[in-house]
């Protein structure tokens, strides 16, 4: 039987249960330099975004507090939370289905943990600490003047950038005019903001300068999920052992592996790729990178680490749809296409109109008869709507309870109104009845109802 000793325990934790620091090997190669770039678009999103205006609203917005949502342009506000329970589900099947597929290389190319920890925080730490042996050196050397200036140095950007995090996280969650405003005056002025701010910067700080491959290894629900997502046909970061076994130096008559080692010390969450698919793998890719150029130099095939899936490398089948893609993609469909359908039936106003329960009808002065309506009124839109609720059917009239109705942007009002017919245009005791909402002068919503009444005999 396979040893599998190693998935008793954490790599990054003794058996005292102290935790080791991983000081993961500078890495160069062409995954290597293809997530850079993939990390510089993505970054250059996440921070651009909130400065970026469409008629004077956000593109993106995720105010939790108000309940306001924009998502490219497109406002959605508590009446939509359907929409966005929909949305969400759609996210977590692609996910699954594409977890399933294609492993965690959401992890490694997109995860924002990954992308921060990896392409900046520690490029910034082998900028001015050097590669993992120096590090390793200076963190076993006493404390003297060059090292507190590197340390601190080091951890004053840090901070800086995690404040930057947590501004851009303000101004996703409040808006861009809100945070500048937050940085612009004294933190008196607005403390609840302040504060809010320095605890996602000191949070930001704390994950990217200590707590590293720990979220992603102990916190993380995603790569938790890993043991059910994933199956002997996924492709993932997998080492060829049926190319590389026996390991052993070069020149012995072994497999490939030359046991060098070198995947295991560029692997930022300090595991041995070797022993097979593990939780802990974000399939960040550096030990592909770290292998192909061991190959090289060896003069062997590149790949002995690749994307592949585990039937792939021991039976060498090449990757095949199993029943259990068919139906999340079957499931994937279903839930775009009514998501879809969903949005684009969304109009700006959207009403509902409903005769009133109790009472039938009441006479009026004048030898007329009124029913009483209910409607629930929803605007869609950045804009307050002066609503106007008329009806085109001869012989009736509107009377507003109340008054005018002017419905603020992204809410939902009720209002009460009542019909009023001539007992004389009354032929029925059901009269059909024609009403239309009005939107800034607009025509957004027509219905049909019924008014009930009868003749005085
Ligand atoms: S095993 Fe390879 S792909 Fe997985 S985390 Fe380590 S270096 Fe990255
Ligand atoms: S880098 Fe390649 S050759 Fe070196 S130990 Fe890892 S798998 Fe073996």
């Amino acid at each position: 039987m396979e040893d599998e000793t190693f998935r008793d325990h954490l790599s990054t934790v003794t058996k005292e249960g102290k935790r080791v620091w991983v000081y993961p090997k500078k890495q160069k190669g062409k995954f290597y330099t293809a997530r850079t770039i993939v990390s510089f678009f993505l970054l250059a999103f996440l921070f651009i975004t909130p400065w970026i205006k469409i008629d004077g609203h956000s593109l993106m917005l995720l105010n939790i507090f108000d309940r306001k949502f924009i998502f490219f342009g497109l406002p959605f506000g508590p009446q939509d939370f359907y929409l966005l329970a929909l949305g969400f589900v759609t996210l977590v099947v692609f996910i699954v289905l594409f977890t399933a597929v294609y492993g965690r290389i959401f992890c490694g190319w997109v995860c924002p943990q990954t992308v921060f920890m990896e392409m900046v925080f520690r490029k910034i730490e082998y900028f001015i600490e050097g590669d993992s042996s120096k590090q390793r050196a200076l963190d076993n050397a006493p404390w003297d003047g060059g090292k507190i200036f590197k340390k601190t140095f080091k951890h004053v950007i840090f901070f800086l950038i995690a404040l930057l995090i947590g501004n851009t996280l303000m101004a996703y969650l409040v808006g861009i005019d809100k945070t500048l405003n937050y940085i612009s005056y004294p933190p008196a002025e607005h403390l609840t903001g302040f504060i809010a701010v320095m605890v996602f910067s000191v949070v930001f700080y704390f994950v990217f300068s200590k707590f590293r491959e720990q979220a992603c290894t102990i916190v993380c629900p995603y790569g938790r999920l890993q043991g059910v997502l994933l199956d002997p046909n996924t492709v993932v970061v997998a080492y060829d052992n049926v190319r590389g076994e026996p390991r052993g130096k070069l020149n012995e008559t072994t497999g490939d592996c030359i046991d060098c080692h070198l995947c295991v010390a560029v692997c930022p969450t300090g595991i041995d790729i070797r022993n097979g698919t593990q939780l802990e793998c974000v399939n960040c890719t550096s030990c592909i990178d770290a292998c192909n150029s061991i190959m090289t130099k060896v003069k062997k095939p590149k790949g002995l680490i690749r994307y592949a899936s585990m039937k792939g490398i021991k039976d060498k089948v090449k990757f095949k749809f199993t029943p259990r893609l068919i139906l999340y993609s079957a499931l994937l469909v279903i839930l775009l296409s009514i998501l879809s359908a969903l949005l684009m039936s969304r109009s700006d106003i959207k009403a509902n109109i409903l005769r009133s329960p109790g009472k039938i009808y009441q006479e009026m002065p004048d030898n007329k008869l009124s029913n009483l309506y209910h409607a629930v009124l929803v605007n869609n839109t950045f804009k307050d709507m002066p609503i106007e609720i008329k009806t085109n059917t001869p012989g009736a009239e509107i009377r507003l309870i109340g008054k005018d109705v002017v419905l603020p942007s992204l809410s939902v009002q009720e209002a009460e109104f009542m019909v009023l017919y001539n007992t004389a245009d009354i032929k029925t005791t059901v009269t059909q009845l024609n009403i239309q909402v009005f939107a800034d002068g607009k025509l957004f919503y027509e219905t049909k109802t019924t008014f009930i009444g009868s003749q005085k005999k």
